[in-house]
């Protein structure tokens, strides 16, 4: 019998879920064609591409339509280029499918794009709500010195679509260092010429 409740524990400090079903881990090298500067990237690889760029732990029951999935991403901090860390972001399969996104430690972002290309940002930090609409592309950005720890939620059958964000040659904008340690959006130059 598995519909039975749930309790589980967030360690913010660890990024750690205890009671999880699950996890997985991205390494830098995972990430090839996600960052601008492609030669950054590289040298990154070479410095240090088997380190944990982030990961996530998740309560994964099912995937049934009215279940959620729900856990902890924890993505490192660093720079690629002058573009801060990110995730490698995606859209749900099931596009009408929304999320929220609950600041745990660390600072940083959600860079999120709709269907007409519109790009918005929303805060990510300890105790924020980002609020993932229906449609939206969604990615996490560290715009911190530390882990940027943040808790998700979606319905159970939402299905991730990864493939979506590489076929538009990246997302719209690119969250960058302006220079003195703080984000600035900038337009990105691959966007839309990979487009077949
Ligand atoms: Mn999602």
């Amino acid at each position: 019998m598995n519909n039975i409740p749930a309790s589980l524990q967030i360690d913010a400090e660890a990024g750690r879920l205890a009671g999880r079903t699950g996890s997985y881990e991205k390494l830098i090298k995972d990430l090839s064609g996600v960052y601008q500067d492609a030669s950054a990237f590289d040298a990154l690889v070479d410095e240090r591409g088997t380190s944990i760029a982030y990961r996530v732990e998740e309560f994964r029951r099912s995937e049934d339509e009215g279940d959620l999935i729900f856990g902890l991403s924890v993505l490192n901090a660093g720079k690629v280029g002058s573009e801060f860390a990110i995730t490698r972001g995606h859209r749900h399969v099931k596009t009408d499918r929304s999320e929220i996104y609950v600041g745990v430690s660390g600072r940083g972002l959600l860079l999120l794009e709709d269907p007409a290309g519109v790009v918005d940002v929303v805060e990510l930090s300890p105790g924020s709500i980002a609020y993932v609409p229906p449609h939206w592309i969604h990615r996490s950005v560290n715009t911190g010195d530390e882990d940027l720890v943040s808790l998700f939620c979606y319905p159970a059958d939402s299905g991730q679509d990864y493939e979506i964000i590489e076929k538009n040659g990246g997302m719209g904008s690119l969250v960058v260092d302006d220079g003195s340690g703080r984000w600035a959006l900038v337009d990105n130059p691959r966007y839309g010429l990979d487009r077949q």
